[in-house]
């Protein structure tokens, strides 16, 4: 399955309006990306996407990527380092079983909304909302191959 047809339109559309709900609570910045297939650790080629999407330019370092590929659902949570100083794994994991729960019963785009509301309420106990926020990193879904 291509990335992008993991999603329709609509589905697409909700995930993007999920992030830009949960930003309203916290000055941390969450993103999606979809691939078709990850042949490598998940976590470590998360952490390659974090990168590549210059997830770090954030100025608290409080970026998260959920990363999904497609065809062997695989999932990972990352935060960048100011969360990571502040949280243990724990944190993601409460995150990730609920996400897993979902896409377990072929429920993508629910489990994706309800992982990125999770965090989003997990994330403004350390990074609550500024009255002068700025959306830092995109709400758009990033696809790759
Ligand atoms: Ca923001
Ligand atoms: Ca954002």
């Amino acid at each position: 399955m291509s990335a992008y047809n993991l999603l329709n339109d609509t589905e697409k559309a909700a995930v993007e309006d999920a992030i830009a709900q949960a930003e309203l609570r916290t000055s941390g910045e969450i993103r999606v990306h979809i691939e078709s297939s990850c042949s490598e650790d998940v976590l470590d080629h998360a952490a390659f996407i974090f990168a590549e999407l210059k997830m770090h330019k954030t100025r608290d370092r409080n970026g998260v990527l959920i990363y999904v590929s497609a065809d062997d659902r695989k999932l990972a949570i990352i935060g960048d380092t100011g969360i990571h100083e502040k949280v243990h794994d724990q944190f993601w994991k409460e995150v990730r079983d609920l996400m897993l729960d979902h896409f377990k019963r072929g429920a993508i785009a629910e489990g994706l909304c309800a992982g990125i509301a999770l965090s989003g309420e997990k994330l403004r106990t350390y990074f609550p909302y500024q009255s002068d926020d700025v959306d830092e990193l995109s709400n758009e879904i990033s696809f790759g191959a």
